[in-house]
């Protein structure tokens, strides 16, 4: 029966797959392809973790003491029997040679149908087993870590940045993905995502964006209502999934996703056209990465450089150990040296909210935080909290302008202290650079602006740094109270309020008023529908996700500075969303 399940679009497109469910808990099992000739080897990994658990099983019933609660002998027992139960244990290699999964990936595929099919049980007794289940599963999985890959999968392991063999196109559903799990699944063989939680500007749904395939999040309850292999499209544009769709439905989608594909192509061919509006303004336009190796995307989608480097994805996943300063040097200078000369503005580290240390979602967030963790100990905050890292995070980060042009920015300050704090451990860390005779070159510094005091107090900033650069999606949060990672409350994320606008205009004015850079790099940049405003407001430099580079673009290329900046007034003074944003769509409606 096809059911549609309504969330928030992410990332533009169709896809049109088959649902690979993944629990939120088991996102950091290893998901990798394997050769067809590895299929035995992988089945025989299978075979020795169940053994070994096996044994495991029989000695602790073994050394169960004879005062024992019988309960738990017949729990070992039933542990023993789910452990070779058909269910488990043939689908789970049937998973394998179908679909090539990795046996971690193959077990984690299989818990989720039988954990699906236990919670529909009615009996109060069977559905308590689902627990016992995933104990089984969980030896399973540990056996198989300590068994390691087999050496022939190890050498060949094809993770998720190879397209595996198999004919039909694979979507992954997930209650959550962290942000640091996401990017586990970058260049993955999926080709969309829904997750059930999870806001527009939600860090999840960022690096969802930066992979370019369709995606809806806070779909609330799709990972309940999808099984795994039914067939599922993702409406990227729309927002809607849609589950087990009737042949005419899944028609009607593939020409969509024809037609989308052909408007991409079409876009692309502007990779080497100027970014120059109707009056002749040049218009900057520069990508958004995660990690190094978003580098070469961002070259091949024509960006002028990297407008912002979120440096704290190098940060994440770590276990407790942060990356060295040799480490970060590496890093900052291999997407240096991939933009080849460009600016590489690289942004010191990020973490918290949404984006903590360790690996956790955001529903475990949720749960474990129940102080605000926005509102907390984030951002510039950790740095100046940690100075003797901040300063090896700006001790790396100035060794890699020896190689290129690096820009350092500065995330979420607010007060005038932060400043100054900052500019003495940069002060400090260049100290220390010199002491050891290690180079480095002259770094422009930037503020982002995206806490309300900052953009209130903008002239404080224009003061003390080379350039500012907006960031909205915090922006928004904080002057409308939203927390950008709540899908519940996600109606009311509104960059239209006249309060952001007025922010937005304001510090822009104000910068370009003292001959300072100004960007705006939080999603905004990269939508098209906000190109004309920004426009009006004066923005000439914006920074978005590579694949959003050709249709910003395109805005440009049609738009008129001068005519779109006569109805900002208009816009600027109206108090209802709605009508601020008529204006520009009139516009917009006229330029096509
Ligand atoms: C922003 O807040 O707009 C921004 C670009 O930073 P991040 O999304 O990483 O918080
Ligand atoms: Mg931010």
């Amino acid at each position: 029966m096809t059911i549609q399940v309504f969330g928030l679009p992410v990332a533009r497109g169709i896809a049109i797959g088959k649902a690979v469910l993944v629990a939120s808990s088991r996102l950091d099992v290893d998901h990798y392809f394997i050769d067809a000739d590895q299929v035995e080897a992988e089945i025989g990994r299978l075979r020795e973790a169940r053994d070994l658990v096996a044994r495991e099983l029989e000695s602790l019933k073994q050394a169960m003491p004879g005062d024992a609660p019988p309960e738990l002998g017949a729990l070992l027992d039933v542990h023993l029997m789910l452990l070779h139960d058909e269910s488990l244990t043939s689908a789970t290699k049937q998973w394998i040679r179908d679909r090539h999964y990795n046996a971690e990936w193959a077990l984690s595929a299989q818990l989720e149908v039988l954990a699906r099919q236990f919670d529909e049980m009615d009996d109060d007794y069977l559905r308590e087993r689902k627990a016992d289940i995933e104990q089984v599963v969980e030896r399973l999985l540990r056996a198989l870590a300590r068994g390691g890959s087999s050496a022939l999968a190890a050498a060949t392991r094809k993770p998720i940045q190879q397209d595996w063999g198999g004919e039909e196109p694979l979507v992954l559903i997930a209650n959550d993905i962290a942000p640091a799990d996401m990017l586990q699944f970058k260049q993955s063989v999926f080709k969309g995502f829904v997750t059930d939680v999870g806001g527009k500007t939600s860090h999840t749904a960022i690096v969802a964006r930066s992979m370019d395939i369709p995606a809806v999040v806070g779909a609330r309850e799709a990972s309940r209502l999808i099984r795994q292999d039914d067939w599922v499209i993702i409406d990227g544009d729309a927002g809607v999934v849609i589950v087990d769709p009737s042949p005419i439905v899944l028609e009607e989608y593939r020409f969509r996703q024809r037609q989308s594909e052909l408007e991409r192509e079409r876009l692309a061919r502007l990779r080497h056209t100027p970014s120059v509006t109707l009056d002749g303004e040049a218009v900057e336009l520069l990508a958004n990465i995660e990690l190094p190796q978003d580098a070469p995307a961002a070259l091949r989608a024509g960006a002028a450089g990297v407008g912002l480097f979120r440096s704290e994805f190098l940060f994440m996943n770590r276990d407790g150990e942060l990356p060295g300063e040799d480490e970060q040097f590496e890093a900052y200078r291999a997407a240096v040296q991939a933009m080849d000369g460009l600016p590489v503005t690289i942004r010191t580290v990020d973490i918290g909210a949404d984006k903590p240390l360790d690996r956790m979602s955001l529903s475990e967030l949720r749960h474990e935080h129940t102080l605000n963790p926005a509102l907390g100990l984030r951002a510039i905050r950790w740095s100046l909290s940690e100075p003797a890292m901040f300063r090896m995070q700006l001790r790396a980060i100035l060794r890699a302008s020896a190689y290129g042009k690096v820009r350092l920015l500065i995330p979420m300050l607010a007060h005038a202290s932060e400043i100054r704090q900052t500019f003495e451990a940069l002060a400090r860390a260049k100290q220390q650079l010199r002491d050891a005779g290690t180079p480095f070159a002259d770094v422009e510094v930037g503020a982002m602006i995206e806490v309300p005091a900052a953009a209130l107090t903008i002239p404080l900033f224009v003061r003390h740094f080379d350039f500012v650069s907006l960031g909205t999606n915090d922006l928004i949060q904080y002057t409308l109270a939203i927390d950008r990672a709540d899908e519940s409350v996600s109606y009311l994320y509104d960059p239209w309020h006249p309060a952001v606008l007025r922010l937005i205009h304001d510090t822009i004015r104000a910068a370009r008023q003292a001959g300072k850079g100004v960007s705006v790099c939080g999603e905004m940049a990269g939508d098209p529908s906000f190109t004309p405003l920004l426009l009006a407001m004066g923005l000439r430099s914006f920074s978005m996700h590579p694949s959003q580079i050709a249709a910003v673009k395109q805005r440009i290329l049609r738009s008129d500075t001068a005519k779109l900046a006569q109805m900002l007034d208009a816009a600027l003074a109206c108090d209802d969303p709605q009508e601020c944003y008529r204006p520009f769509m009139g516009e917009a409606a006229q330029l096509h």
